[in-house]
């Protein structure tokens, strides 16, 4: 299940090489809890590019070979003997046919471009389009950006974040009764004293800047329920969000998405999103990732400027924690004609996916236990036969 069929892989891919790994090695935050800490416990796994020892097949008539800035090569250097055929515009191509391997990537604008090479002795075509390429270079992993770990400052007290967002600031004369005031969700607070019931810490909001710790006039008493041990981004690129709580900080890995995009995908999820599209490949079917994991930041930008579907508020969107994933099936056409939409539907949940917005085709979810339940029921997963039959899928934020 670790190989891409033949027809994308030229029949010749080496196994991809996943090894698993003990959890404490792999730099997933320790304060993860629930769902997202148990998926990242059991699927953490040992990152190495995808595309390494594979071998792709150009099936692209025009293959144009680019060099290090990716402008078309008009001439070749030193001792290469390349190529082999030139285009109607007279540039340099990669002969359709060919078979090639790809030493290295590199990301341009937020599409990835490949290194491309004669297998046998790793001579060089130059820099192209994967997107020549039979199975376009999709779903090949890139990269991992491992969870980051708590901010290391050193202070004379101990550091927490302020994950609530209803932080009140409480008068200890008073019986510790509510003030106005909050502390805004996502402040890094140095813990100044505790009170015997351990329930309120006195704390002052501080802030770091090049590396310093500056102390904000905001002080006082708070519930320690409302903060996390250490420093941490909240909002940043690895924050994880679900239900409208931060969860923590999440590895993530970069994968090709639909058109050569880089998209990511969180680390605890990505064993299982390549189990679906490689199995699907195995069924000679396309299934490339339109979007996956997405940060808090960028949710936010979707809500604001996307209108005619359905944009979760930031923090409440199943993109923000690993567990969603939009699809696109390289077949276009009406679902009812679109042999890639059906393949998903009969076999995603093996795979324990399911589609949770019905007005959303592309948007599948990893949900192993719904995926088991509707797949026993004889149920396809898809939203709208789950809720025909009363299976009760939970209610989803939206994409
Ligand atoms: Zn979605």
């Amino acid at each position: 299940m670790n190989q891409l069929g033949p027809i994308f892989s030229n029949g010749i891919g080496a196994p991809t090489r996943y090894a698993r790994v003990f959890p404490s090695e792999t730099g997933i935050g320790e304060n993860l809890t629930g769902m997202l800490g148990q998926l990242a416990r059991k699927a953490a796994a040992r990152f190495l590019p995808s595309f390494k020892q594979k071998r792709f097949l150009v099936d692209d008539p025009n293959a144009i070979i680019r060099d290090d800035n990716l402008s078309p090569m008009s001439s070749f250097p030193g001792p290469l003997r390349l190529p082999a055929g030139r285009n109607a515009m007279g540039q340099f191509i990669i002969p359709v046919g060919s078979t090639v391997q790809v030493s290295r990537v590199q990301i341009k604008n937020g599409r990835v471009w490949v290194f491309a090479a004669k297998p046998e002795n790793e001579q060089a075509y130059g820099w192209t389009s994967p997107l020549n390429f039979r199975g376009r270079f999709y779903n090949e992993t890139l990269s991992l950006a491992k969870a980051p770990p708590p901010m290391a400052i050193a202070t004379d007290f101990e550091k927490k974040t302020v994950v609530d967002k209803e932080a009140l600031l409480r008068d200890q004369d008073k019986g510790f009764r509510s003030t106005e005031k909050v502390i805004p969700r996502g402040s890094l607070v140095l813990v100044l004293r505790k009170e015997p019931s351990a329930t309120y810490e006195y704390v002052r909001v501080a802030e770091v800047v090049e590396g310093k710790v500056i102390e904000k006039q905001m002080e006082g008493w708070t519930a320690v329920s409302n903060m996390q041990e250490g420093w941490a981004d909240i909002y940043g690129p690895h924050a994880a969000w679900r239900y409208g709580n931060y969860l923590g900080q999440i590895g993530l890995a970069n994968i090709v998405g639909t058109g050569g995009e880089v998209k990511q995908v969180a680390e605890h999820t990505l064993e299982a999103y390549l189990s679906l599209v490689r199995a699907a490949a195995n069924d000679n079917i396309l299934i490339s990732l339109n979007s996956g994991f997405r940060p808090y930041g960028k949710q936010a930008e979707l809500k604001r400027t996307v209108t005619g579907s359905i944009v979760a508020a930031p923090g409440w969107s199943n993109h923000q924690h690993g567990q969603a994933f939009d699809l696109r099936s390289w077949r276009a056409g009406k679902k009812e004609d679109n042999i890639d939409y059906q393949w998903l539907e009969k076999n995603a949940t093996r795979y324990g996916f399911v589609r949770t917005v019905e007005s959303e085709g592309w948007h599948w979810e990893y949900r192993p236990d719904d995926a088991e339940r509707l797949r026993k029921a004889g149920l396809y997963g898809t939203w709208m036969e789950a809720a025909a039959e009363g299976q009760g899928m939970e209610a989803n934020g939206g994409c």
